[in-house]
């Protein structure tokens, strides 16, 4: 599983940062089931669709 850092936002989005793909991802290009390893929260940001 590719490890991924969960990122919180002000307007309660939630989006997933990849932090390293693992071996199966890199050979086959397959996305896996993410396997979050850190939260991150960006409680005084809005996320890119919340952005004008
Ligand atoms: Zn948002």
């Amino acid at each position: 599983m590719c490890d991924y850092t969960e990122v919180q936002y002000k307007c309660g989005d939630v989006r997933y940062t990849v932090r390293a793909w693992c071996v199966r991802y890199q050979e086959t290009h397959k996305r896996c089931a993410p396997n979050v390893v850190a939260i991150e929260y960006r409680l005084d940001e809005l996320c890119g669709e919340h952005i004008q």
